[in-house]
């Protein structure tokens, strides 16, 4: 790891994550953690005491930004005693993919907050590579409500994984006291879930927080000065948490086409949406074969044994043995609804169109981490390609995944473009995103406030 050298980057093409084209000729100077300037020209000359890169023709971009994934989920269901010892290599290992793969800023939207801060702290002393990291620490939900398949964990165990990934309060009082302790513990963002019905089979209603109850929410996580991002996937909590004021939305809607009155409000209320397509596109057996052969060619690259070993056990469910469950066995246990998935995919896919179209902003997360099929690393360049197969153009896509997702996570004066005065969060492919964004699928270097990850100069 090189720390804190003066570098210029030239012999490259640019894409600055707001211009619609690549620029060539451009030299960017970093210096300490920044970007000190982008000029024209690589004359060695004119900079005594830096070091030359010559990026050989390479595209540079902005460091990716994913505003959706759970750092801190090891991939495992079952915890096993193999499980205890592997959690935390393996939370390492999100980590190191996030950067191999040329993400170097998430915003974390569910995590057990004393593993979260564990790393995170590791990360920002340079200790360990990661992605800067924006956290949300536990997310907050009702008793009984979505994530329906997540435990509640007794206090013993809740000691034991660092936290409860979903804390459950009650009354407005209750409420306002898990945000306040998700802040003390260093919480950036605060996430609700707001869900009516499941999507697990063989499930029905689900509670939500009434308005009294989601208000005290809206009022602590606002004196705090946190904004908050929502889980939700039907149309009628759409139009119930747009009342509420939340900031984001999580995941698309599954169930109708969003009206334009609501896309209005939306719009109107300056609100994202990330959409999360690859992981509600699971009713795509494509997906599922192209995820399934992954996992058995390289899977060990971003998976620790005990993680591989569930992973496949549960690939084995879904693709050879035990889908369709009977009656009984779903109503046991939790299993995916498919063939929902199947269905409400074109729709969720149309209305992430329709609210960017209408002028909404809609950024890109890929919520990695969020079930043991969201691979970190994988998926990244899957939602930029649904987004494209959506109706974004590839600029379009790229800009979401730059400055886009920096403006809706307020960090737009940092990072997201490569502008004087930026974070050095850069990245580097072979060839043109523009034109095809497969080349996203192989980054060659990662530069993340200054300090190169990946690659070689
Ligand atoms: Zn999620």
């Amino acid at each position: 790891m090189i720390r804190e050298e003066r570098f210029v980057l030239h012999n490259m093409w640019l894409f600055d994550g707001e211009a619609n084209r690549l620029q060539e000729g451009k030299s960017v100077v970093i210096e300490g953690d920044k970007i000190s300037a982008v000029e024209d020209g690589g004359d060695a000359s004119r900079f005594p005491g830096y070091k030359m890169v010559d990026m050989k023709g390479l595209t540079l971009l902005p460091g990716l930004i994913d505003n959706h994934v759970h750092m801190t989920v090891p991939f495992m269901i079952k915890v096993t005693p193999k499980a205890f010892l592997d959690i935390t290599n393996q939370i390492k290992k999100n980590f190191q993919v996030c950067i191999d793969s040329g993400v170097t800023t998430v915003r974390d939207a569910g995590a057990f907050p004393r593993k979260m801060n564990y790393f995170k702290t590791k990360v920002e002393k340079g200790e360990l590579p990661g992605p800067r990291v924006l956290a949300t620490n536990s997310a907050i939900t009702t008793p009984k409500g979505c994530p329906d398949w997540v435990p509640y964990f007794n206090p013993l165990v809740k000691v034991l994984v660092g936290g409860q990934y979903a804390e459950r309060p009650r009354t407005p009082t209750e409420v306002k006291k898990v945000v306040k302790e998700m802040v003390d513990k260093g919480a950036d963002w605060v996430k609700v879930y707001c869900q009516s019905k499941s999507w697990i089979l063989c499930r029905g209603k689900l509670p939500i927080f009434d308005r009294e109850t989601f208000q005290a929410l809206m009022d602590s996580s606002r004196k705090y000065g946190k904004k908050v991002c929502c889980h939700l996937v039907w149309l009628e909590d759409l139009e119930y948490v747009i009342s509420m004021g939340v900031h984001t939305t999580e995941h698309s809607v599954l169930d109708y086409e969003i009206p334009d009155k609501v896309i209005e409000e939306f719009v109107k209320k300056d609100m994202a949406l990330h959409p999360t397509l690859t992981i509600l596109d699971i009713g795509n057996s494509k997906l599922w074969e192209q995820l399934d052969q992954l996992v058995h060619e390289r899977g060990e690259s971003f998976l620790e044994p005990e993680s591989l070993r569930q992973v496949k056990e549960f690939f084995d469910t879904y693709l050879r043995k035990d889908y369709p469950p009977s009656k009984e066995e779903c109503m046991k246990n939790f299993y995916m609804d498919i063939p929902l998935h199947k269905r409400s995919f074109p729709i969720a896919v149309k209305n992430a169109l329709k609210l960017h179209k209408a002028g909404g902003r809609v950024g890109v997360g890929t919520d990695s981490g969020g079930s043991l099929m969201s691979f970190f690393g994988i998926l990244y360049p899957e939602e930029l390609k649904r987004m494209i197969g959506a109706g974004f153009s590839n600029y379009e896509a790229l800009k979401a995944a730059t400055s886009g997702n920096a403006k809706i996570l307020d960090m737009d004066d940092r990072i997201g473009s490569i502008k004087k005065g930026k974070l050095a969060d850069l990245i580097a492919v072979e060839g043109n995103p523009l034109e095809d964004i497969e080349v996203i699928k192989d980054v060659k270097m990662v530069f993340k406030g200054g300090r190169l990850l990946k690659g070689a100069v």
